[in-house]
């Protein structure tokens, strides 16, 4: 990867044997293995010690979870907060286990969409709870720094599966509890603006 990445610095205009640029393809290469990580981690070993069987069938809410990614069509971050909530059927998943499961599908190339839907259909897939809902609100640098479509940058994106889809209430409820009703009046099947404009 330092290789390409000397080539790529040569083909910016850069010269990539001035002092401060000497260790960059180093340091690039190191920073995008970290960003990256989340394709080498194995769910499973994330959460297994951490799935519980309870009698416990409340909205289990987690919010304000911090999040980075890397927009796949520009190689530039998305960042943002994450906030996931469930109503357990008879398995619950320790607290801190929900934003290492954000950082799995964060930390890979990605789109604001798909990582939503990922993390939403994960927790479905592991303790198959009544309902599962998870929203992200990311700002997009390739919008933001590009001058692009600025008013657009900040996109929110959710996903809504079994009770808060078809009960309105939990999904208020839910909406409410992180003060973003006025972003989500409403949850419907119209997929949510595009988070970042691939065509650039
Ligand atoms: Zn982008």
């Amino acid at each position: 990867m330092q290789d390409l990445i000397r080539q790529l610095l040569a083909e910016l205009g850069e010269d990539p044997t001035r002092e401060g640029l000497l260790r960059t393809p180093t340091r690039v290469a190191k920073s995008l293995a970290f960003l990256t990580s989340g394709y080498a981690a194995d769910i499973d070993d994330v959460l297994n010690d951490a799935l519980f069987t309870v009698d416990y069938n409340e909205m289990v809410i987690v919010k304000d979870i911090d999040f980075y990614s890397l927009c796949e069509h520009h190689l530039l971050p998305f960042f943002g907060k994450c906030h996931v909530a469930y109503i357990p059927k008879t398995r619950v998943i320790g607290l801190s286990k929900i934003p290492r499961l954000v950082d799995v599908f964060a930390r890979r190339l990605q789109i604001q969409e798909r990582m939503t839907n990922q993390i939403a259909e994960t927790i479905r897939e592991k303790i198959d709870p009544l309902g599962v809902a998870v929203v992200c609100e990311g700002t997009h640098l390739c919008m933001s720094m590009r001058g692009v479509e600025k008013q657009n940058s900040f996109a929110v994106t959710s996903a809504m599966l079994g009770a808060f889809r078809t009960n309105a209430r939990t999904r208020i409820e839910f909406l409410e509890l992180i003060k973003l009703r006025s972003v989500v009046p409403s949850y419907s099947d119209t997929p949510a603006a595009m988070a970042c404009v691939a065509e650039d």
